[in-house]
């Protein structure tokens, strides 16, 4: 399988942000709150070997899903194996001979594309049902990555709200061992990874409310406003399993990839 990585300077910026938030986060919630508050028990503290192993895990997913929306193919529409014959098309005409009105010419690529394909500027690729292109994985979110774009902003949403649970529960606690000056700079690196939680919390709230939207409405970001809006007679359920793939609603939520998006996608010049 092809991996890809653009080399964007704004979606390196981000990504250097995200993976650094995550470190933060998970140096605070250990060092500061969980350590503190349960790691001087002379008898083991259950909760507070679970919160250990509860954030640890919902850090790793929203990682992992973060490396596969980042490094998947988001559904770029091949180049042509042969070069096509373009010149009727600069001369105006967009349609092409193939049988579907909706197939269009880009001509940055210089390729026919399927319907709901978009051209990308950052990419430089067409994306088949491209949605926007999110500096925050560095990558377009399209029909194949959507998926795990939305398992990141889900489990970002959990492990914020985790951090924050955290945070509240353990706010009057002091360090006993440190004095007051070191136990002021405790409650500033708390405060720090309160307003990293609330910012990306907002993002996940926003962003995933216009996924779910634009996957149960089946209209991408791109197609909002056009006269594409809402002309889909597909059952929202059908929908969510396009974007989540087929077999049990279990591995809706786990970033693995679903076989009906995994196959390579080929284009028939010949037809
Ligand atoms: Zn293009
Ligand atoms: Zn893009």
């Amino acid at each position: 399988m092809a991996f890809f990585f653009l080399k964007d300077p704004c979606g390196i910026i981000c990504l250097l942000i995200t993976y650094s938030s995550i470190i933060y986060a998970d140096y605070v919630v250990l060092a500061e709150i969980v350590v503190p508050q349960h790691g001087d028990s002379k008898t083991c503290s259950i909760s507070g070997c679970l919160h250990v192993v509860v954030f640890n895990a919902l850090l790793f997913l929203l990682f992992y899903s973060h490396v596969k929306a980042m490094l998947t193919d988001p559904g770029y529409v091949p180049f042509p194996e042969i070069a096509v014959d373009f010149s009727e098309t600069r001369r105006g005409s967009r349609k092409k001979n193939l049988n579907d009105d909706d197939w269009t010419v880009c001509r940055q690529c210089e390729l026919f594309r399927p319907p709901r394909s978009h051209h990308c500027r950052v990419c430089r690729r067409c994306v088949r049902k491209m949605d926007h292109h999110c500096p925050w994985i560095n990558n377009c979110v399209g029909e194949r990555n959507q998926k795990y774009f939305i398992l990141f902003l889900f489990y970002t949403g959990l492990s914020c709200l985790h951090a924050l649970i955290l945070i509240a529960t353990s706010w009057n606690d002091t360090i006993p061992e440190q004095n007051e000056s070191q136990n002021t700079y405790h409650r500033m690196r708390l405060i720090a990874l309160t307003v990293i939680c609330l910012l990306f919390s907002l993002f996940v709230i926003s962003v995933l409310y216009d996924q779910f939207y634009s996957i149960c409405y089946d209209v991408t970001a791109i197609e909002m406003g056009t006269k594409r809006e809402k002309k889909s007679t597909k059952m929202k359920k059908q929908l969510l399993i396009e974007t989540f793939g087929t077999g049990s609603y279990l591995k809706w939520f786990f970033p693995c990839s679903s076989t009906h998006l995994a196959q390579e996608y080929r284009i028939d010049y010949n037809v």
